[in-house]
């Protein structure tokens, strides 16, 4: 990993030609809340990679169209990147599956996307939680602002 000071607006802001041309099929919107938020330690290619994947799955849960909002806010020692999608949710029996590599529900699926996700987060000494119900499911990706790399 190559860590540098960066911004994850910046981040989003790099890719959102890629996510928003992931919209384009179906109902479906991107919407993007910023925060002011410090720079933290990143590898940029990385955590691009991380918010393509929750970005794309978010997309592909909201079959009958919806908003995903991506966001970024400062919470005390942290930085969060938000990932909310107003898909079907994720099942009861399903979420501590999730993140295990080759674990799909889709017919289609790799089931690496969140595997990936999670050892992206953990070489950032990041923690990644999930909220879901039938009315839609969030990823925050919590980085720690004094995280320094030994
Ligand atoms: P894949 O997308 O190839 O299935 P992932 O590792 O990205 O693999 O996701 C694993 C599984 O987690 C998905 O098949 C799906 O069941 C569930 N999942 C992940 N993100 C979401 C989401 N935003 N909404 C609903 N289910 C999700
Ligand atoms: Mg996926």
């Amino acid at each position: 990993v190559a860590l540098k000071p960066q911004n994850l607006n910046k981040v989003i802001n790099a890719i959102y030609p890629l996510i928003s041309a992931d919209a384009t099929v179906g109902e479906k919107n991107v919407t993007v809340e910023q925060h002011s938020i410090p720079d933290i330690l990143i590898d940029e290619k990385e955590i691009r990679q991380l918010i393509l994947n929750l970005v794309r799955n978010g997309l592909e849960a909201m079959s009958a169209g919806g908003n995903l909002t991506i966001g970024t806010l400062a919470d005390g020692d942290e930085v969060i990147l938000t990932v909310a999608d107003q898909g079907k949710g994720i099942k009861p029996e399903f979420l501590k599956k999730i993140g295990t590599p080759f674990f799909t529900t889709k017919d289609n699926g790799t089931g690496l996307g969140l595997a990936i996700c999670y050892s992206i987060a953990a070489r950032h000494n990041a923690a990644i939680d999930v909220k879901t119900g039938p009315s839609g499911t969030t990823f925050y990706v919590r980085f720690k602002v004094n995280f320094v790399h030994q």
